[in-house]
């Protein structure tokens, strides 16, 4: 049965986006007829949106979020920040694009496992990991949930750590403590934040795009350079750079959604609030849950189960779609059989537990949420 034929799909995008499918074709053909299909206002609106929203000092739209992590990283090693082979600390529980910028840009990841209660890594797996080659950290907002913490912004200061967020997941995401910065928004709260707008990602676009976000210009020119074939303006080349822009078609569908955020957060957290209110299936944890919509955005409602393949079939064969994030961690895969790491049994264990369960408004309501927590509850291994 095709996840659309179920009762409750994991995620139905169409669904999700029909709501501002109007306001998205409007938008769309706004470009058409300027246009102007490289660069221009939307792009130039949009990333002044962004970085109004998570209090930076400027955001740089790029073709997706790997090339915001790694034209970040590789624009620290321009601007003397990091060098080839220092160490960057970053969760083994994470998906691979984390892991990618790292090594794309000549660095050495240290696969670290996360805090076992938020699956995010915090201050203390920071302190029970850096090593004197440790140069930078990125916290991954996995699911959602800011990884950030006042013990994580100390050692960061004391050590002169670079960060860079994988924000990802985290857009509209707030932390408790302040970053470096004074922003307390995920993506603004160190050096650096990578934004992806899949369309699957919270604020998603109608194909690729992503945005880096930065309280330092420098840093700033030095991505839009590197994202633009390394040049700082037409046909004068300061660096070898490639092509990753953000199109102004993605820009304007951008606009739309990223103004719809908030209310889109706030229903995550209802539908995870019920979540959390009715399953009480003692095979079935629970995530962490959190105070205020703006503490995790909930991109993913995860629950973990150590019978897991047997929950995702009864709930399958219930009507109910679930997905994985993410079945087999970086370190296993083929593409990094050489890389050296210390264990990670956290990770690994994780990796056979964790299932994702519907949480898109419009693809999902709160009473699904409740009919599907009713399901689990019915679940006997
Ligand atoms: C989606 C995602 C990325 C990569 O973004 P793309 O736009 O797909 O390149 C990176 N890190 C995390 C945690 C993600 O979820």
């Amino acid at each position: 049965m095709g996840n659309s034929e179920l009762r409750y799909p994991f995620l139905n995008l169409k669904a999700a986006d029909r709501e501002m499918a109007a306001a998205l074709k409007e938008a769309a053909a706004r470009v058409i007829d300027s246009g102007r299909y490289i660069g221009g206002p939307e792009v130039e609106e949009f990333e002044a949106a962004l970085a109004e929203k998570v209090q930076a000092k400027a955001a740089v739209g790029t073709g997706n979020g790997l090339d915001a992590l790694r034209l970040g990283l590789r624009a620290c090693i321009a601007e003397g920040r990091l060098k080839e082979g220092d160490e960057v600390m970053v969760p083994a529980n994470t998906y691979i694009a984390s892991v990618l910028a790292i090594t794309d840009a000549g660095l050495t990841p240290l696969l670290v496992d996360p805090d076992e209660e938020t699956m995010v890594m915090s201050g203390a797996t920071v302190e029970r990991n850096i090593t004197p080659r440790t140069r930078a950290i990125m916290p991954v907002h996995l699911y959602g949930r800011t990884a950030w913490d006042a013990r994580m912004r100390e050692i960061a200061i004391e050590r002169g750590l670079t960060v860079i967020e994988d924000a990802a997941q985290a857009i509209g995401a707030m932390a408790e403590t302040e970053g470096l910065f004074g922003s307390r928004h995920a993506g603004a709260l160190g050096h650096i934040g990578a934004f992806s707008f899949y369309p699957t990602k919270n604020v998603g676009a109608i194909g690729d795009g992503g945005a880096a976000t930065t309280h330092d210009s420098q840093l700033a020119a030095t991505i839009r350079a590197l994202a633009n074939y390394g040049s700082d303006r037409r046909y004068h080349n300061i660096m070898e750079g490639f092509n990753s822009r953000l199109d102004p078609i993605q820009a304007a569908m951008l606009k739309v959604k990223l103004a719809e955020e908030p209310r889109l957060a706030a229903e995550r957290f209802a539908i995870a609030t019920a979540y959390d209110n009715n399953i009480s299936n003692p095979h079935v944890r629970r995530p962490l849950m959190t105070r205020r919509a703006t503490d995790c955005v909930w991109h993913q409602y995860v629950v973990r189960c150590n019978r897991r393949d047997e929950l995702r079939e009864y709930l399958r064969q219930h009507g109910v779609g679930t997905d994985i994030h993410y079945a087999v961690p970086p370190h296993l895969q083929p593409c990094y059989a050489a890389l050296s790491h210390g264990p990670l049994p956290l990770t690994e264990r994780m990796a056979d537990e964790v299932v994702s369960l519907p949480v898109t408004p419009g693809s999902t309501t709160v009473a699904d949420a409740v009919e599907i927590s009713r399901i689990i509850n019915s679940f006997r291994p």
